[in-house]
């Protein structure tokens, strides 16, 4: 049952999670105007802001002007929903359990946003880390969570002054020390060995069939984030959502 009403509020918050999406790096406002079509302007109606089902009833298309819907939206709504189901799943009803969905949420914001413009806002890693402090705090588990963020910081910091920027934005660095809140010590330094493998094995391609001149700077926000939701939830994929509590709680708090 938790599951699936957390998937329900995870489709709901991806909604919101498009505006911030669409909006945040422009700097407009998240509240105002109403939600509205981007190609002719129409304010949606109630019924045209549900979340997927809404975009599925009319075909991908504005009923007005017949514009395309980025498939994003319901890609966006959908993973949210994902990953707050799968978080309930595996983390039950615990201060875990929403740390994993700020996690989730922060993940795919800065995945898009990244892709999008080559940005890390700090209107998203300064709200990730706070969250991110308060559920260490109430799990107990604030010296794993400063160590992984002392890692993060080091080591993308050392990357970030040794390639004077060129590698990495100081973004990136302010990331990967808010990763490192979420997922301790051990986690982290998992998470960003699956970032670099990851961008490693993406990017490669791209590297080797498309010149990039020196000052192409390839995103590493998307790469971290999912090294981090990956660390987060694989473990319930690959060992059950039992399994994956059991580990976790070894890995926290020193088996129990
Ligand atoms: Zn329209």
């Amino acid at each position: 049952m938790l599951p699936a009403i957390a998937a329900l509020c995870g489709l709901l918050f991806g909604s919101f999670l498009n505006v911030v999406i669409g909006r945040l790096p422009a700097g407009g406002s998240i509240a105002s105007p109403p939600s509205h079509c981007p190609a002719c302007g129409r304010r949606l109606r109630a019924w045209e802001n549900i979340p997927v089902i809404s975009w599925l009833a009319l075909r991908g298309r504005c009923a007005t002007c017949k514009s395309p819907i980025s498939a994003r939206y319901i890609l966006v709504e959908l993973a949210t929903g994902a990953l707050f189901a799968l978080a309930a799943a595996e983390f039950g009803a615990s201060a875990v359990t929403v740390g994993a969905c700020a996690l989730s949420a922060f993940a795919i914001v800065t995945l898009f946003v990244d892709i999008d413009h080559l940005l890390i806002l700090d209107a998203v890693t300064v709200p990730a880390a706070v969250i991110a402090l308060v559920v260490s705090l109430v799990t107990g588990r604030i010296v794993d969570s400063l160590e992984g963020a002392a890692v993060g910081a080091v080591l993308f910091g050392v990357i970030y002054i040794s390639t004077r920027g060129a590698g990495l934005g100081f973004g990136d660095v302010k990331l990967a020390a808010c990763l490192g809140l979420y997922l301790g010590l051990a986690g982290s330094i998992a998470a960003f060995a699956a970032a670099f493998i990851i961008g490693a094995v993406l990017a490669l391609p791209v590297l080797a069939t498309r010149r990039r001149r020196a000052k192409d700077v390839l995103p590493l926000g998307p790469f971290l984030v999912l090294g981090g939701l990956i660390v987060t939830f694989a473990p319930a994929l690959v060992f059950g959502p039992y399994q994956a509590y059991q580990w976790f709680l070894y890995r926290h708090l020193g088996g129990g």
